[in-house]
């Protein structure tokens, strides 16, 4: 462990020294103390008291049992130590009250103390400290757990004593303290000394024949064995790292790991606010109010108007699906006319066509070789006063292509100002900018699991100019537009993923930039063959498509599945059709090109060296596959 600046002393506050002096007059920490690694001091709160009579408590106000160490003699205490031994820099020395209520004391918590240079401990007795000393001179509150001693000097000594044996020299060893239980997560393996034999038990023979590899692996394999014994869950604490470490995830467009923040806030949710939001008692009222604190951030982080409703649904598909069939019939004055991009993700494609069959016109507006909608097409497609919707994603799934849906909106606006706009913003939102305003779309739509959030969750926002019938029907939730009851726990832990996305999306870029542009130079770098289908520019960082014209995508997602490196071929919804992608056939890429193509697609989770490491693995895959190819072409 390396110790950015180095514990040096510690002062402990107490009524009872003689307790603490006695911990660290013996063994390992006197022996530490008198070599200099550290000190240690006891104070006599006591000794500082202005009380006649000596007192240092007195009976807590408003009643009550016991009596509260007063304020005066802690902080008289507390100058007086500062005082003695002034930090060099004058800093105030970083205080601890040992509380029941406070941090749960752990090996982490320690580590984190032992950087500190100098640490003052008070110890309270009785009922406790007058709250004042708290709010004025103590930094932090450590528990040692979650029982009540009669004073704070056992905690005391138990931190103080751990702290110390962090400080370097004061252990024989610096591994000591590395390899042993809660260092890391693993409990330590079992140890044994001479004899070999005793009471009929024998130390395993790996320990006694001094091969270093078998005993290192022994020890692993014992630790893991007791840790799930004793501590399972410490056990799946581990699994769950070691399975991170090396997982190359780059399939971030199709789904995202799901962000511990937001299962615990899904738990919490779950386990306190059960009831349904539509009961009309005050657990359903507080589930409600739930419900709509919810509604509220995510309209605000999308700059959603007062004008606009935002709806819960099981997901963008959902919504997507809602944006067509909802217009059935609820708009006759619109006409049966609609316009979508030739690059939309199948949920607004199909739902599209499916209207054929109430007599709709469906048109699909041509992209340019970037995938971006030609807008000369799209004006000559719009018929004024016919058109009822023009829906245009913003950002491809499977490029990364970003739309330009503000210039889109302007020039439906213009030409027919009765047209709904719809824009799917799945690949968009909590990535780049979404601001409905901004896009100037009546719709919008996206989902909670590209962004860390829960599957199966999502929402449509809809201006309230749009007439939308519900898609379903029943209990009318969602103020009778969505029926069925609220996935409340999902629709929180979307909000808390939303949130945290949002907060650092602009953070996040530069960092995912850098990721994509790793790839991309490994790439263009390492190889003679291969075609960038993202666009240089208006594309969003978190996608990068890439083509190898002559092997198949598949075989390349399967060789680099073999290092734990996952991507994917087109986009994930559509990648078990056998179908070619729809979207680079519309961008004009040829079958050879489209057939190799893959989609590296990045989240802020991901970091630059999982990139440096897995662009190397791609390129050097890629060679070998050319390689093989060729040889066979040639017999
Ligand atoms: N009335 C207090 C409460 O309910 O939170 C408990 C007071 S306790 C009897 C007296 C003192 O013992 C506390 O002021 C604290 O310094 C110490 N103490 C007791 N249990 C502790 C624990 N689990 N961790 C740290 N300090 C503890």
């Amino acid at each position: 462990m390396i110790l950015h600046k180095l514990m040096k002393r510690i002062d402990i506050l107490t009524l009872f020294p003689e307790m603490c002096n006695a911990a660290f007059s013996q063994s390992i920490v006197a022996r530490a103390i008198k070599a200099g690694h550290l000190e240690i001091d006891c104070h006599q709160i006591r000794d500082y008291t202005e009380d006649r009579q000596g007192k240092v408590d007195d009976y807590p106000y408003g009643g009550g049992p016991g009596l509260v160490m007063s304020y005066q003699p802690i902080r008289s205490a507390f100058n007086a130590a500062v005082e003695k031994h002034p930090a060099a820099n004058g800093e105030k020395p970083y205080t601890i009250y040992m509380s029941p209520q406070g941090t749960p004391f752990t090996q982490t918590v320690a580590k984190r103390l032992a950087e500190k240079e100098r640490l003052v401990i008070i110890c309270g007795h009785y009922e406790g400290i007058d709250e004042r000393v708290i709010e004025d001179i103590v930094d932090e509150e450590i528990s040692l757990g979650d029982f009540v001693l009669t004073g704070g000097e056992i905690p005391a000594m138990a931190v103080a004593d751990c702290v110390a044996r962090l400080v370097p020299g004061v252990l024989a060893s610096d591994e000591a303290y590395e390899k042993e239980s809660h260092s890391d997560i693993l409990l330590e393996y079992a140890q044994y000394t001479r004899p070999e034999t005793i009471a009929g038990i024998t130390v395993p023979e790996v320990l006694l024949k001094g091969n270093h590899a078998d005993i290192e692996r022994w020890r692993l394999e014992n630790a893991i064995e007791r840790t799930g014994r004793k501590r399972p869950d410490l056990l799946e604490k581990y699994v769950r790292r070691e399975r991170e470490k090396n997982l190359y995830y780059f399939d971030n467009s199709a789904t995202t790991r799901q962000w511990d923040v937001v299962t615990d806030r899904m738990d919490s949710v779950s386990d306190a606010v059960f009831a349904n939001p539509s009961s009309l008692h005050r657990a359903g009222f507080d589930a409600e109010k739930e419900l709509n604190a919810a509604r509220s951030t995510i309209l605000s982080l999308i700059g959603g108007s007062d004008s606009g409703s935002l709806y819960f649904t099981s997901g963008a598909t959902e919504a997507n699906n809602w944006v067509f069939r909802g217009i059935l019939g609820a708009n006759p004055r619109l006409g049966k006319h609609v316009i979508i991009s030739a690059v939309e993700h199948p949920s607004v494609t199909e739902s599209a066509l499916s209207l054929k069959e109430y007599g709709y016109e469906i048109d699909t507006a041509p992209v340019d070789r970037d995938g971006r909608v030609n807008l000369e097409k799209l004006t000559e497609m719009i018929r004024p006063g016919e058109t009822a919707l023009v829906s245009v994603m913003h950002v491809n799934s499977e490029t990364g292509s970003i739309q330009p849906v503000e210039e889109i909106s302007n020039l439906v606006r213009k030409l027919s100002p009765g047209t709904l706009i719809h824009c799917d913003c799945v690949q968009s939102f909590g990535k780049i900018e979404v601001n409905v305003k901004k896009l100037g779309a009546d719709m919008i739509s996206a989902s909670a699991h590209k962004i860390h959030g829960p599957r199966g969750t999502g929402f449509l926002y809809a201006d309230k100019r749009v007439k939308i019938k519900p898609l379903l029907y029943g209990g009318g939730q969602e103020g009778g537009f969505r029926s069925g009851t609220e996935n409340l726990p999902a629709i929180c832990g979307f909000e808390t993923a939303a949130l945290k996305i949002c907060e650092n999306q602009a953070a996040n870029l530069p960092e995912v930039q850098e990721m994509k542009k790793i790839f991309t130079e490994a790439i263009q770098s390492g190889l003679r063959t291969y075609v960038i289908n993202s666009p240089e520019e208006n594309c969003s960082p978190y996608i990068l498509n890439v083509s190898f014209p002559g092997l198949r995508a598949e075989v390349v997602l399967h060789t680099l599945e073999q290092y734990g490196i996952y991507v994917s071929v087109g986009s994930a919804c559509s990648s078990h059709k056998k179908n070619r992608s729809t979207v680079l056939t519309a961008m004009g890429v040829n079958n050879k090109v489209i057939d190799g193509a893959i989609r590296i697609s990045f989240s802020a989770d991901n970091t630059l060296s999982q990139c440096e490491y897995a662009s190397k693995i791609l390129v050097k895959e890629i060679k070998n596959l050319y390689a093989v190819h060729s040889r066979v072409n040639k017999r």
